[in-house]
């Protein structure tokens, strides 16, 4: 039996800091070291729990560097616990090297269950929660944002977005043209906090809320967008993709002769839906 110690991932508030476990704390009290994503950020939560173990960093930048010294010290003996800004470890932050790397040296990796705001806000979107993906952030350039929307395009799964404010408008702009104005969303915006917000709507209009009031561009936002349902469209993600295969060499009047032929889908449904979906 090896005498390496162990590492604790460990969830933290994502705005409220009373959304702490008891055994969070006691963990964090306990370990020798705290890796914190950004030391002073996390120095305030320390404080407000009365928590005095020495931090270390472990910022996205250094992850792998900061990985082995930390793996070093837990193969000497001493504990360690993972904290990030907030929420989950990992989830779209930091600590995928140390957990691998700890894995990999067969360390003891201890999980402790907190605040997540994909989760936070899922659970109150009043959007499907029974299958979901977690998509993160898109990517911040245009065109790569696109792309990876046009992927999802017939996803029947709820898509969870973490969004930047000085973005969320641009995003939802593109979400509308790729999933359509109909598509039903939910902008989740500053969850546990004062400003706590929820807008709920077709994309078209909460996108125009989002477009008409500058505040609901500022703060932390989660964006929950309903999946596709092919029995609401009344077109097969089969026959969408057949209209989108010859959408692209020939006219549009030309691809939906052709696909209504091919599928036998009505010619009006397919325009409409091209229409709906007008890059
Ligand atoms: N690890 C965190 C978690 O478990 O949710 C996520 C960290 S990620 C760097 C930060 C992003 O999460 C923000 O840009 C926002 O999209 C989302 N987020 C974090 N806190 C939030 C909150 N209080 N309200 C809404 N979204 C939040």
């Amino acid at each position: 039996m090896d005498n390496f110690g162990r590492l604790y991932i460990v969830a933290t508030p994502i705005g409220n800091l009373q959304d702490m476990t008891f055994r969070a704390v006691d963990v964090l009290r306990n370990v020798d070291i705290i890796a914190a994503e950004d030391t002073r950020h996390s120095a305030r939560l320390l404080q407000h729990y009365q928590i005095v173990t020495p931090m270390v960093s472990h910022h996205q930048h250094k992850e792998r560097e900061s990985s082995l010294a930390l793996i070093e010290q837990i193969r000497e003996g001493k504990s360690v616990a993972l904290i990030s800004d907030a929420g989950t470890p990992l989830i779209s932050d930091p600590g995928y090297h140390l957990v691998t790397a700890a894995r990999q040296a067969g360390i003891a990796v201890v999980p402790l269950p907190g605040a997540n705001a994909a989760i936070t806000a899922l659970s109150a979107s009043g959007l499907p929660c029974d299958h979901f993906c977690f998509e993160g952030f898109l990517a911040a350039k245009t065109g790569a944002r696109e792309r990876r929307l046009h992927a999802l395009q017939y996803e029947p799964r709820s898509l969870v977005f973490y969004e930047a404010p000085h973005r969320i408008l641009a995003s939802l702009q593109d979400m509308q043209a790729v999933f359509g104005p109909e598509r039903e969303c939910v902008v989740a915006r500053e969850l546990t906090k004062q400003f706590e917000t929820f807008l709920f709507g077709t994309l078209a209009e909460v996108t125009q809320q989002v477009a008409q009031d500058t505040q609901q561009q500022r703060g932390e936002i989660v964006v929950i967008i309903k999946g596709y349902n092919s029995r609401e469209q009344s077109l097969s993600v089969a026959t969408l993709h057949v209209l989108e295969v010859l959408k692209a060499d020939l006219s549009a009047k030309q691809a939906i002769a052709l696909t209504a032929k091919l599928t036998g889908a009505k010619k009006n449904t397919l325009y409409k839906w091209l229409l709906d979906h007008k890059e």
